[in-house]
């Protein structure tokens, strides 16, 4: 109304340090830094997509609640359709569980972690209350308790197997955090098909577990934004107050639909990247100056005796993109997806050459 526009002046207060998530396109690098599965999505399996899509897919609204996709997680997870939701990559599902339980609260979270917890936490009004792993990475599970008994912490969030650090902690041990405390119990699952146990189990005996999973890394369907999560009846009757209506399309509900019709394609994909990882985790072993972290994902955390901003860029000019971690408590780490053989092999020669100089 005739005075200076401000965007100051409008914007939210406790956002102005956000950071926006970003991941710079670089083409025609070789990309080892998202944690995306290397292989061609199965061409047989693509024609069986494109076969079931009907007319209706493009002007009518996708099924909301993903009923026939549920379903079939249901037969591949063993949990009920009705304690399974969907969400637009597991991603979204993270939000959903901030803003039905985190707003105006706290969550705890085992930190070095995936980021997305942080800044959907935000995002959420939910703060932030970061619980340090140990010097080997694994969860400090007295400590995550005494957290999740403040008043004010609803979630705790553990991502297991653990990104960027690769580790995953034992069923026993997320159990007996379920066993002290109250607070919902997010256990992030997204590479649980590369190693790490299940907690799937343990819904039975914890109705504050909510296990997150996704199609994106071993089910090669990160471009469609597939994720999941599994909640017994209470928690989910308040995640679906916080669910977007429509929130995944009708073809990403197809492909994923398809993937669990022919998981034997996509097992033994998962088994040539364990072979790959055995050799990429060896080589890295063996290269004077580089630390080498246990994983039980696609991905490996190393450590260099180089500024990891060096090395990172040293990749990048050699057509490598890898994930540069910006963390403390990871000084000198990068973190390297496991791809195909010449990938890997393209990665070491130019690791190797930047330790030289
Ligand atoms: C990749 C990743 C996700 C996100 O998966 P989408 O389903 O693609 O949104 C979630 N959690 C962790 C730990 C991840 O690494």
């Amino acid at each position: 109304m005739g005075s200076i526009f401000a965007i100051n002046t409008l914007a939210r207060d406790d956002l102005k340090v956000l950071i926006p998530y970003d991941a710079p396109a670089y083409p025609n690098m070789i990309r080892l830094a998202d944690n995306e599965n290397p292989f061609d999505f199965p061409v047989e399996v693509k024609n069986k997509i494109f076969q079931t899509i009907v007319p209706q897919d493009f002007n009518r609204y996708p099924d909301t609640n993903a009923f026939k996709l549920r379903e079939k997680l249901s037969s591949y997870t063993g949990v009920a359709p009705e304690n399974i939701m969907v969400g637009n990559g597991s991603d979204e599902l993270i939000l959903t569980v901030m803003l039905a339980f985190g707003a105006g609260a706290a969550f705890a979270v085992a930190t070095p972690t995936f980021s997305m917890y942080g800044i959907h936490g935000r995002i959420a009004l939910s703060r932030e209350l970061k619980v340090p792993r140990l010097e080997d990475f694994s969860l400090d599970v007295k400590s995550l308790i005494r957290a999740a008994a403040k008043p004010e912490v609803k979630i705790v969030v553990i991502c297991n197997p653990n990104s960027p650090t690769g580790n995953a902690a034992p069923l026993d041990v997320i159990e007996e955090i379920l066993v002290n405390t109250n607070a919902v119990v997010v256990v992030d699952e997204a590479y649980g098909e590369f190693g790490g146990e299940t907690g799937a189990p343990l819904l039975k005996n914890y109705p504050n577990l909510v296990i997150l999973r996704t199609f994106s890394k071993a089910l090669s369907m990160a471009g469609m934004r597939v994720g999941y999560l599994l909640a017994r009846g209470p928690v989910m009757t308040e995640l679906l107050k916080t669910k977007p209506p429509y929130n995944v399309n009708s073809f990403s509900q197809a492909a994923a639909r398809a993937v669990l019709d022919n998981m034997p394609l996509f097992q033994e994909r998962v088994k040539r990247i364990l072979a790959e990882r055995e050799h990429l985790f060896s080589a890295l072993a063996g290269l004077p100056g580089i630390e080498v972290f246990p994983t039980e994902t696609n991905f490996i955390l190393f450590r260099t005796v180089l500024p990891s901003k060096m090395v990172y860029d040293g990749l990048l000019e050699r057509g490598v993109l890898i994930r540069y971690l910006d963390d403390p408590a990871l000084s000198r780490c990068l973190r390297v997806t496991v791809g195909t053989e010449r990938e890997n092999g393209v990665f070491l020669k130019a690791l190797g050459d930047i330790l030289k100089t």
